[in-house]
């Protein structure tokens, strides 16, 4: 197993495939500075000669000093030199305790104030460090007052004055015990409840459960997260609307003072549950938003107002990034707890701190508080060297930011139509793009919302050598985050790559900005390994949505062959077959469905649907090849994705094409109660009976003997069932290892005929009578299974066919599509993919059209195939003026149905 698929299998095999997917799936060796060392594309190590990209990802924020920075590796060497001991745990560890001081001078430096330094491995460490402070400081404040007004209480019982009434205040003429009593009720409902935690729209504090809570959105669907503890948004930054968000959760709570002469007065405290409010000077993973001083000014007062602790998470934007040590500095706002971690390791350790000013920390926190790695003291001493190039380099971030700044800015005002905007300071930027709407369904899929940033940094990479990745909540906004050592020269470079990303994005190029799409993956797919139930909300789109209210109905079709996809989209028209496959195979299994086409169709009574043609994004052979791998389980799961985008397009039935019925057990694993779901295939073995029947009738008793491929498939088992009353003799062929199940199906039809059985395809030499039914992505029917002495009739039911193209090359075979429908009238609607004749349907479409027509006809073609469901599907046609088309090779001849030949034959077998 190589690396990529143990990371598949055994590390993140979601990650695995959106990598793959978006051609993300690199491995880098070696890093140093701005640069990365790309292992080659062809894997080969061995000869040393790696790719240098640079690097504007900075491990999410970790390398503001670029990758093992020699100062760093330095003291890391140093440390193991001296054997400094990694665990000892539970004595005095210098490295920390140096840390801790020269964290809390430099941040007292801006602040004034002294503090208390808890040490963690990660950022969400100290999140939730800081949510279990400010736990205890809250409860431990509570606590207090309780305690003071049970004093006073126990005084006043002592003294016996507890019935003087309140001689001022909201209280006034009311004994004081009571007042007291009532105090304490309500500080003890308070103690009870659960603490609140704010936090800002789009805030990203990590992805622990606390820490998840505060973070919005953070692209965890809703079924991953975890409740934390209780919370509130702010949604609303305008300075008022944060000072005064919480009043509604604020408690009057009476208290009483005595004076002097004893004598009790009255006032009136605000108490809160509110325990911290969290924000991030400026946001990261949002998309890189600065939050006003306004706002950090307002939720300075917020958090004063409920006497809770204001914490900035300077987690990604501090230690410098922004140009001066802490973010919030330019704003002149102070919190009450710090957060660090990323920069703070130097990209080497893996160090976090939460520093809580002197006067606010609880006393035993640290002792309750650990956690084994932390206050080591090999990550203790790459950060205080991490925090001594932080400050050396201020200037620097200023300068190559703000001139890093104003070169992207430039791309966005030549691009507007492809930049929204560049957004961030110092080092810390982030480009918005603006999402696109090609004209196919295909591509406005491919680059969604959530997609589009990992298809930028895919095109960034392969072409400019230069590593981005979007912000993790705004995937629309790709995140530039250089070192600190990021030279004029890169800045020239960065600017070009966006400059070529948003001329491709604005001129609407599209084959050329996903063509990393279309090299070839390397390794294996791995398939999900458990598939999820369909979780999405079904919103019916209104009616008014619908032409003139025409019923809608919707057709699903997979892919026949890769090039279906320049078809689907015509913006990849350059692209070659190659191309189209290797995209193909790596999307496998990523894409959703999503809409190719609608047209409005017309029947001969008079009706009208409108069909949506919605495309499952696989091909035949991808879903041959996972069904014999036993991995049918994804594409089940996307033909049901597709159904529910049918559904929320308000579709009335729903048809199941090509390969979507096959891997959904012919429909039946579809289960819908609104919606009549067909896979067409009645219409299918109606049309080629209606040929059969002809062609039968009008044969001598010799030339009645048929082979018919596929007769375990539905179609072909109820075709046998058909057309076995007509014939001298029948073979049912299949592929070797089949005779078994072949033999049931011959069981059930047998004694109308001679029905054999046989595993080889040579066994339809010299039958005059060839129909063929498989659900092969490959043709299965090669020119010397024909190769007898007489005329031949194949009629090949099959989409993609399954007879070999070289076969209609022969003389003696007549070659016929099976399974074509003319629409009535002059109706030529184009389905991309679908390469028939003008007027011409697959009948499984014409299917799912007939039934859009009668919304209380019942579905012929749902489960197994039964001779009723076949005479039902011939009717519909026929009420509709649909006739069967025969198409041999180009030829095509339209006729009506043999009507009553068929009734007759069919009812006597019905019956
Ligand atoms: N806070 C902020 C502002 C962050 O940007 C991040 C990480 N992106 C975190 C917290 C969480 O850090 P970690 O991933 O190390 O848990």
């Amino acid at each position: 197993m190589n690396d990529d698929s143990a990371f598949a299998r055994h590390t993140r095999p979601e990650l695995a495939r959106l990598l793959r997917a978006m051609h993300l799936d690199v491995t880098y060796r070696a890093g140093r500075g701005d640069h990365l060392t790309r292992e080659r594309p062809d894997g080969d190590e061995g000869s040393g000669a790696g790719e240098h990209i640079l690097d504007l990802v900075g491990g999410a924020g970790s390398s503001l000093f670029g990758h093992n920075h020699p100062a760093l590796v330095e003291v890391a060497r140093r440390c193991l030199d001296e054997e400094i001991p990694f665990n000892a745990q539970g004595s005095i560890r210098p490295g920390a305790a140096e840390l801790a001081r020269r964290l809390s001078e430099t941040v007292g430096a801006t602040t004034g104030a002294s503090y208390v330094v808890t040490l963690g491995s990660t950022g969400a460490d100290a999140v939730e460090a800081a949510v279990k402070h400010a736990t205890v400081e809250h409860r431990r404040r509570l606590g207090a007052l309780q305690e003071e007004c049970e004093r006073l209480l126990r005084r006043v019982r002592r003294d016996a004055t507890g019935d003087v009434a309140c001689a001022s205040g909201p209280a006034v003429g009311r004994p004081c015990a009571e007042v007291l009593a009532e105090a304490l009720d309500l500080i003890d409902g308070l103690r009870r409840t659960d603490p609140v935690f704010v936090s800002l729209r789009d805030a990203f504090h990590g992805k622990t459960t606390a820490a998840g809570t505060l973070t919005h959105g953070g692209n965890v669907p809703e079924d991953l997260h975890v409740p934390g503890p209780r919370h509130r948004r702010l949604h609303d930054w305008t300075p008022d609307a944060v000072v005064t968000a919480l009043d509604a959760e604020r408690i009057p709570v009476p208290s009483v003072t005595l004076d002097a002469a004893g004598v009790p007065h009255s006032a009136v405290l605000h108490l809160s549950p509110v325990a911290a409010c969290f924000a991030e000077p400026v946001q990261g993973e949002s998309g890189v938003h600065e939050v006003p001083a306004e706002t950090l000014a307002a939720l300075r007062e917020l958090a004063d107002r409920h006497a809770a602790a204001l914490v900035f998470d300077e987690i990604q934007c501090g230690m410098g990034r922004t140009g001066t040590f802490l973010a919030s500095e330019p704003s002149g706002v102070v919190a009450d707890y710090y957060l660090f971690s990323k920069s703070l390791g130097g990209g080497l350790a893996k160090v976090s701190a939460l520093l809580v000013a002197e006067d606010r920390y609880v006393p035993e926190f640290g002792r309750h508080h650990t956690s084994t790695f932390a206050d080591d003291d090999f990550s203790s001493r790459i950060a205080t060297a991490a925090l001594d190039l932080a400050l050396a380099h201020r200037d620097r971030i200023t300068e190559v930011g703000a001139l890093l700044r104003d070169r992207l800015v430039e791309v966005a005002r030549r691009w507007p139509r492809a930049v929204v905007e560049v957004r961030g300071r110092g080092l810390l930027l982030g480009v918005e793009f603006r999402l696109p709407r090609p004209a196919s369904g295909l591509l406005r899929e491919v680059l969604d919302s959530e997609s589009l940033g990992y298809l930028i940094a895919g095109r960034i990479l392969h072409t400019h050598r230069i590593r981005v990745i979007p912000t993790l909540s705004a995937p629309a906004t790709v995140r530039v985050q250089p070192s600190a050592l990021l030279e004029p020269a890169d800045v020239d470079r960065v600017a070009a790559a966006f400059d070529e990303v948003a001329g491709l994005l604005s001129r609407g190029d599209y084959a050329t900005l996903m063509e990393h799409l279309a090299m070839p993956a390397r390794g294996g797919w791995q398939p999900r390994r458990h598939v999820p139930a369909p979780r999405r909300d079904r919103p019916v789109r209104p009616a008014a949505d619908r032409p003139d209210d025409v019923p809608r109905v919707a057709f699903l079709a997979n892919l026949d062959v890769p090039s279906t996809l320049r078809s689907m989209a015509p913006e990849l028209t350059g692209w070659t077959d190659e191309q189209c496959t290797a995209a193909l195979d790596r999307m496998q299994g990523e894409l959703d469905p999503f809409e190719v086409v609608r047209h409005r169709i017309t029947s001969e009574a008079g009706a009208a649907v409108e069909v949506v043609m919605v495309a499952v994004p696989f091909t035949a052979a991808q879903a041959d090849a996972a069904l014999r791998a036993g991995q049918g389980a994804w594409l089940r799961r996307s033909v049901l994705d597709g159904v529910e985008l049918a559904v929320s397009l308000g579709a009335g039935v729903v048809g199941l094409g090509g390969h979507t019925s096959i891997v959904t057990n012919a429909a039946r694993d579809v289960v819908e109660d609104g919606v009549r779901v067909t896979s067409g295939n009645s219409l299918t073995a109606a049309c080629a009976y209606d040929l059969l029947r002809l062609k039968l009738a009008e044969s001598g008793a010799d030339e009645r003997r048929v082979g018919l491929v596929g007769a375990i498939g539905n179609i072909g088992a109820v075709m046998a069932e058909l057309v076995a009353p007509h014939c001298e003799s029948m073979v049912l062929v299949g592929r070797p290892g089949s005779a078994r199940r072949l033999a049931t199906v011959a069981d059930r039809i047998g004694g109308v005929s001679e029905v054999s059985v046989a595993d080889d395809l040579e066994a339809l030499r010299d039958r005059p009578i060839v129909v063929t039914a498989t659900n092969s992505s490959d043709p299965v029917i090669l020119p010397h299974h024909l190769d007898g002495d007489g005329k031949v009739l194949v009629c090949d039911l099959a989409v993609p066919g399954d007879v070999h193209p070289a076969v209609a090359g022969l003389s003696h075979v007549t070659l016929v599509s099976g399974g074509r429908i003319q629409l009535p009238g002059v109706q030529t609607p184009r389905f991309p993919g679908i390469t028939l004749p003008p007027g011409i349907l697959y009948s499984c479409l014409a299917e799912t059209i007939l039934l859009g027509f009668e919304p209380t006809t019942p579905s012929p073609s749902y489960g197994g195939l039964t001779s009723a469901g076949v005479l039902a599907a011939r009717d519909l046609a026929v009420r509709h003026g649909f006739h069967p088309a025969r198409i041999v090779s180009d030829d095509v001849s339209v006729r009506p149905w043999v009507v009553d030949q068929l009734s007759t034959v069919l009812e006597e077998n019905i019956g």
